[in-house]
């Protein structure tokens, strides 16, 4: 089995997840099985309890892991398959090292950093490598080397290649080149001294990929392989992407990392085949076709709070030969200008997953303005929600119906607790979470677009649709197309007769790739295509 490790240096954000998925790509497109995990370095358990301001979106596994958002990448980039082992946090690695010392696992000794914690770590990667069978584990440690909480990850990285064959283990170093626009130059000291740091703790990468603005001369790779010792066919542009972060694969493919990661490991493969990669990579990049769709959050300031969403529209557009225009509408814009105002460009507006009570009127209200404009809805978790209690308000004259997670005292809870909540108190890891059956009426559109009667599909949720107003919303004709198989949860709702009206309670995001779109985006970029056509006649 051969390992990658890639460390990030100089500042954060510089794209190794992306980095670590597409050497999964180019690696599986050898015929090389590849094993992908990432080491978060912060004390939070899982990133479940933190916010979209701290972390970005948090990314759930079929198996209920709540984990980082890179893992996203890695399965978007690749056909493996992952699980709660396959992201490890600082706080795992300490809960696990107590409760042994609690059991008495290292009893007459003193529990320690070295080597306690780092055996610990080191357990967890060859742990992936026997559960998956991978040829190539990639390990990408989370943060910026020089961090002192990501010391002991660094530490055991730099143990495990120590007990391991030198051709078995190779160390991949992301670094930033920045170009100062005052001397008009790419400048190498923040990566020397980055390097310097790495160096310092006993690891030499093997390769260093370049994030840069503009190309490295040949004079720069020179003298980024000088001062970082690093071989100078090792040294790597990673220039920013024009169109997609899928043609990332195809940059690193033409700077030769993968036959020099082969070479450096001993793996005797074909040449990667990116023929597939390419086509999708010509979709994104001329599209036959355009949408615009907007996307109504509270976090749409941030890259990176709806990921997953952002990235299944852009594939539902793969699917439709459609270039996506994502306009990130704040839904407490909606609340002061209102929903056409806010909206009127959009050819389809899709309400994304959410806590919490702020914005939540404007996504109502743009869910009514979806649904009596005939514009393309897609309602993902808190996006179905949203849309049962627009329609109760709306179409039911409910008045204040709402979802007690926003007022528990409201007359018409048309959403409230899940029942195995009742007694929950813990917030970490204590949701209904992961892949979850559920069973499609035959004659809805759902069942249609996925061309089948049971899906999978993962959840994240406390809160779910009242059974009590079920008769009541089928007969003002909202349409319960999905639910679990015993019939008691919604899963899916839907309005006969609207072009596109679609939410479910699961989050199909999560199980979308760019060569594998997800039905209900392609389904719902078609519509939103059919419906700008309608527009512009
Ligand atoms: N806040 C809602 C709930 O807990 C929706 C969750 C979500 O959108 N992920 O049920």
């Amino acid at each position: 089995m051969k390992y990658i490790f890639v460390t990030g240096g100089v500042v954060s954000s510089l794209g190794k997840g992306l980095t670590a998925a597409s050497i999964g790509t180019l690696l599986e497109n050898r015929g090389l099985k590849v094993a992908l995990q990432k080491f978060d370095p912060y004390l939070n358990v899982d990133p479940g309890t933190m916010s979209p301001f701290q972390h970005g979106e948090v990314y759930v596994l079929d198996d209920g892991a709540e984990t980082d958002l890179d893992l996203g990448h890695y399965e978007r980039f690749t056909s493996t398959e992952l699980t709660r082992f396959n992201n490890l946090t600082s706080g795992q690695v300490y809960q696990s090292v107590l409760d042994k010392e609690r059991r008495g696992d290292y009893l007459g000794k003193t529990v320690q950093v070295i080597p306690h914690v780092t055996d610990e770590i080191q357990n967890r990667i060859r742990e992936i490598g026997d559960k998956t069978g991978a040829d190539v584990v990639i390990t990408e440690i989370g943060g910026t080397i020089g961090d002192i909480e990501g010391l002991p990850f660094v530490e055991a990285i730099r143990e495990f290649a120590l007990a391991a064959d030198r051709d078995d283990v190779l160390f991949l170093h992301v670094t930033f080149v920045p170009f100062i626009n005052a001397a008009g130059e790419l400048k190498t000291k923040p990566t020397q001294q980055g390097v310097a740091k790495l160096r310092e703790i006993g690891i030499t990468p093997d390769v260093l990929v370049c994030r840069c603005e503009k190309p490295l001369t040949k004079e720069l790779r020179q003298k980024l392989s000088l001062f970082c010792n690093v071989p100078y066919e090792a040294v790597i542009e990673e220039i920013d992407v024009e169109h997609s972060i899928y043609e990332v694969p195809l940059m690193l493919q033409c700077e030769g990392l993968d036959d020099l990661i082969c070479k450096r490991l001993s793996l005797k493969t074909k040449e990667a085949d990116m023929g597939h990669w390419k086509e999708v990579i010509r979709k994104l990049t001329t599209p036959r076709d355009r949408v615009r769709i907007g996307v109504v959050g509270k976090y749409v300031e941030l890259q990176d709070a709806y990921k997953s969403v952002y990235e299944a529209v852009i594939h539902g557009g793969v699917a439709n030969d459609c270039g996506i225009e994502i306009e990130r509408v704040d839904a407490e814009d909606i609340e002061e200008k209102g929903a056409a105002n806010v909206l009127r460009g959009c050819s389809g507006i899709l309400i994304p997953g959410g806590f919490g009570e702020r914005g939540v009127e404007g996504k109502i209200q743009a869910t009514q303005y979806a649904r009596e404009n005939n514009i393309p809805y897609l309602g993902l978790c808190l996006g179905m929600q949203i849309a049962t209690i627009e329609f109760a308000r709306n179409m039911l004259q409910l008045k204040g119906a709402h979802s007690t997670e926003f007022d528990p005292g409201t007359d018409h809870p048309v959403i409230a607790l899940l029942d195995e909540q009742q007694n929950v108190t813990d917030k970490g890891g204590t949701m209904r979470l992961g892949s979850q059956p559920c069973s499609l009426k035959p004659d809805s559109l759902a069942a249609r677009l996925y061309g089948s009667g049971k899906i999978h599909e993962r959840h994240r949720h406390r809160y779910e649709f009242n059974n009590a107003y079920r008769e009541m919303f089928e007969a003002a004709g909202l349409m319960f197309s999905g639910t679990s198989p015993d019939g008691n949860l919604v899963e899916i709702v839907e309005v006969p007769g609207h072009p596109f009206f679609v939410a479910s309670q699961f989050h199909p995001e999560f199980k979308s790739k760019p060569n594998k779109p997800h039905p209900l985006f392609s389904g719902f970029i078609e519509a939103a295509q059919a419906c700008d056509h309608d527009k512009k006649v």
